[in-house]
């Protein structure tokens, strides 16, 4: 988990390490809101339904790229990635399909 530390340290000195209590209930808020992607509402060839959830921004983007490359044939590049950041939504996918523009 040393990625969650990298992130509490970020916190830490981004908000002032002289108030440990804001930064831990930053953490909580960042864990307590999911983030997902839905591929339902990302225009593909493939009508993809798959949609992934996870607590982090930084989880949700690596099992994002590895669904990208695996499943839509995306080679990982950062254009990639900043495509699939500004795809994220926060909550949960929902369970209706989202309209797509197709
Ligand atoms: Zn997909």
């Amino acid at each position: 988990m040393r990625r969650r530390a990298a992130q509490a340290l970020h916190y830490g000195t981004h908000y002032g390490p002289h108030d440990p209590k804001l930064a831990v209930h930053l953490m909580r808020e960042d864990k307590m809101q999911r983030k997902f992607i839905d591929c339902r509402s990302v225009p593909s060839d493939s009508n993809c339904t798959v949609a992934i959830a996870a607590d982090t921004e930084t989880e949700l983007l690596e099992a994002a790229v590895q669904h990208a490359v695996a499943v839509h044939g995306h080679a990982d590049s950062p254009e990639l990635r900043q495509m699939i950041r500004g795809a994220m939504r926060e909550g949960t996918p929902p369970l209706d399909a989202p309209s797509r523009a197709a």
